[in-house]
């Protein structure tokens, strides 16, 4: 019986995941990705950690109860503080709570972002670009223009080849409901942007850890979308005669494909209507 519960618990052993944890309770994680660099993940949100040597750099809080547990473990990992904290945007279910993580110095968000956000007042805005230096680490940020919200912004990290991208675009996932508010060619270009950076590893802030072949494989599945959606609408389709017919099986696999694809189809429609494409 002992032997065959070794062998269970080695079994169980042999099929975690690789990915080595840090510090997770039932709702989130910390993950090292290696170069002081940390993926922080509560419920189905993502943010990026960087300890420099002059500093811990955090970005979106989340939430004050996310920030919290995430300033508590930081303190378990090194004795720096946080010097930075940098916003993706200032969408609240990204960026509510930063007081959470205390008197930070230096706080970022991009030229557009409100006054405060959910209490914390940027010190630094930037408009296109900026490139910050913090220990042995450069954050490269970079404005996505409009789109989605229009304050996002992308951010890389030197010399880890690292980008943390929030909303515009995730890894093989497809894009959020019915693109809320935005007009689906603002948000084209947002990927674009992204497309073009220097990175090797993506964070999102949402799904899992991918690379540059997923930035470029979702600006794909937007642009064939929309290619699609304004070919079947023109040629006098309904939307629901494009939700029936639409050949969107390659994509299959992605998350949220069965939650979202129909209403990515209607978003697609309702912004071509919008922009007068139609
Ligand atoms: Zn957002």
């Amino acid at each position: 019986m002992k032997k065959l519960l070794s062998i269970a618990l080695l079994v169980m052993f042999c099929l975690a995941p690789a990915a080595p944890v840090v510090a997770q309770d039932a709702e989130r994680e910390i993950t090292p990705l290696g170069g002081d660099l940390y993926r922080f993940r509560n419920r189905f949100h993502v943010n990026l950690v960087a300890v420099t040597g002059a500093g811990v750099v955090v970005t979106d809080p989340i939430n004050a109860d996310a920030a919290g547990w995430l300033k508590r473990e930081i303190g378990k990992l090194t004795t720096q503080p946080i010097t930075h904290l940098i916003y993706s945007h200032s969408h609240g279910d990204h960026a509510s709570g930063g007081k959470a993580y205390g008197e930070v110095a230096n706080v970022i968000a991009h030229a557009n972002a409100p006054e405060t956000i959910d209490g914390v007042r940027p010190t630094i805005r930037f408009s296109d670009e900026m490139s910050l230096v913090v220990g042995a680490k450069t954050f490269e940020l970079t404005y996505l223009g409009p789109g989605h919200g229009s304050d996002l912004i992308a951010m890389v990290v030197r010399p880890d080849n690292v980008a943390f991208v929030v909303d515009a675009v995730s890894a093989k996932r497809l894009f959020y409901r019915d693109f809320p508010g935005a007009n689906v060619d603002h948000w084209i270009e947002q990927v674009k942007v992204v497309n073009s950076l220097d990175f090797d590893v993506f964070v999102g802030g949402h799904g899992p850890v991918g690379d540059k072949a997923d930035v470029a494989n979702g600006l794909r599945y937007l642009r064939e979308l929309r290619a699609a959606v304004l070919e079947g609408l023109s040629a006098g389709l309904s939307l629901a005669d494009l939700k029936q017919g639409l050949d969107l099986d390659k994509y299959k696999d992605w998350a949220s494909y069965e939650q979202w694809r129909d209403l990515n189809i209607e978003g697609m429609a309702r912004s071509l209507r919008e922009s007068g494409a139609l």
